[in-house]
């Protein structure tokens, strides 16, 4: 028969590593992680583009400067990571119509200003919905650049229309990683404080890596996990860390099922698409110094390709563009070939730019949409949802203890919010144990 592990963490993102690291630190050393990939990391991945390191996944470390200091800038301070400052709220002032001419100032102000007013009007009216209330709902934005405006306002700037939990505590600052390491350079950082490394290899055999959990059985006596290759492990305990995506398809099947309060919780959780598509240049032709690091394309098609970032300020010379989809238009783009994205990117810069630029001589777009281990970019929950969905996504079901962004209340959807979350759900698990042990003395002192 398997032998027996204290606890199986299923996936080795931050979570699942800092899961790990917590068991560890609390003596918990048999423990095995399986991870459905072939590394470390998960939605933190970097990538060679042309000799130059990009973020597939996270990118930015959000939420410093405040009263209390982001754990995942901690580490970024502590290890020497390579960051810059980034400011995407110059964006709106770099806004290009399909002529190549940038919108005036003022105009882009008012257009961002009533933008704003509609969000907080939007958000007012689901209040009052949500009491029983019916109120008019505020127009839609209709032309380019109120369209443009939209579209970066809720996919990339509700700071602005309702509080934040990362910027209150943490700060509103934000800085990109660039450091040739990979902003997963952390994550190896804190896998090594309790795993067996060689030459900068993880070589503990506690890590299993190609390992794709295909089913969790679970009873009161423990847990067996069977993974896609047909091992069977088995242990007291299982931290799963898929993300809400992953936990929302059949990927896993759970032996009894999951109750029907913990699906329905699942299902509720919108995912959110976020593709960063690169694109490599043989010289530069957009505008750089300060204020220039984003701009805007305005479009009569909400989304299309609207939010671009030169990677000057971080690689120099790199002479990349990245630009930015999400939802709807990521999962289009996701299904066609590259070279048809690269196609229409091509045209929307030349739009911009004029048509004598030079075509890109690289493209590279992630597909997190199709990924079976991801399944998405990460969790969106709604503005207005009553705090027991996260609460239920998190909460345990017997012996299986549930990790990940998505069930961080207060930094879903973030880095440190994996971090923190592994590092939560290991207390519960740790609590778990210290009551079992309570239970097994107390039939023995009776025996
Ligand atoms: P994951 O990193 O997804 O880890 C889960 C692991 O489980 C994966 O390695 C997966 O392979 C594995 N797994 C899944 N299914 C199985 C299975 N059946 N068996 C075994 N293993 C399995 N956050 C920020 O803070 N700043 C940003 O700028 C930012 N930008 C982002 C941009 C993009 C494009 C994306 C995708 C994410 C971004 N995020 C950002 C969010 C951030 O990356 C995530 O919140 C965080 O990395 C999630 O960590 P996790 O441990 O919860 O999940």
């Amino acid at each position: 028969s398997p032998s027996r592990s204290s606890v199986i963490v299923i996936g080795a993102g931050f979570s699942g590593i800092s899961a790990a690291r917590m068991l560890a630190e609390n003596g918990i050393e048999d423990l095995l992680i399986l991870e459905a990939s072939d590394r470390i990391g998960g939605r933190v991945r970097k990538e060679n583009f042309r000799d130059v390191t990009v973020e597939l996944g996270a990118g930015w470390i959000a939420g410093v400067g405040g009263k209390q200091r982001n754990p995942v800038w901690e580490l970024a301070s502590q290890h020497g990571l390579r960051t810059c400052f980034s400011d995407y709220t110059n964006a709106r002032y770099n806004i290009y119509d399909r002529s190549g001419k940038i919108f005036p100032s003022g105009l882009a102000a008012d257009s961002y200003k009533k933008a704003v007013d509609t969000a907080i009007e939007k958000l007012r009216h689901q209040e009052a919905n949500h009491d029983g209330e019916i109120l008019e709902l505020p127009c839609s934005p209709e032309t380019p650049i109120d369209l443009a405006i939209d579209f970066i306002l809720h996919d990339f700037e509700m700071a602005e229309v309702e509080p934040i939990s990362t910027y209150i505590d943490f700060g509103e600052r934000e800085f990109l990683v660039a450091d040739e390491r990979g902003y997963e350079y952390l994550l190896y950082k804190i896998a090594e404080d309790f795993l067996l490394t060689s030459e900068g290899k993880m070589v503990d055999s506690r890590l299993k890596l190609n390992k794709v959990v295909r089913e969790i059985q679970h009873s009161r006596n423990g847990v067996t996990v069977k993974t896609e290759d047909g091992c069977v492990y088995e242990a007291n305990y299982v931290i799963l860390s898929a993300s809400i995506g992953v936990l929302q398809s059949d990927l896993i099947s759970f032996k009894p099922p999951l109750p029907k309060w913990k699906t329905e919780a699942i299902q509720k959780c919108d995912v959110m698409v976020y593709t960063k598509i690169f694109l490599k240049f043989p010289h530069k032709f957009w505008p750089c110094g300060p204020e220039k690091e984003f701009f805007i394309y305005a479009h009569e098609r909400r989304g299309y390709y609207t939010f671009w970032q030169h990677m000057e300020n971080a690689y120099p010379g790199s002479n990349i563009l990245v630009v930015t989809l999400t939802n709807g238009e990521s999962k289009r783009v996701e299904a066609q070939s590259d070279e048809k994205t690269l196609e229409e990117a091509m045209r929307v810069l030349r739009d911009m730019f004029g048509p004598d630029i030079p075509n890109a001589t690289d493209i590279l777009v992630p597909r997190w949409w199709n990924n079976r281990f991801q399944r998405g970019s990460y969790s969106n929950y709604p503005i207005i949802s009553d705090n027991e969905l996260v609460t239920d996504i998190k909460a345990p079901v017997g012996r299986i203890f549930f990790t990940g962004e998505h069930t961080s209340e207060r930094f879903s959807g973030y880095v440190h919010g994996a971090y923190l979350a592994g590092i939560e759900t290991t207390k519960s698990v740790l609590l778990e144990m210290r009551k079992d042990d309570d239970r097994k003395s107390e039939s023995q002192s009776q025996s």
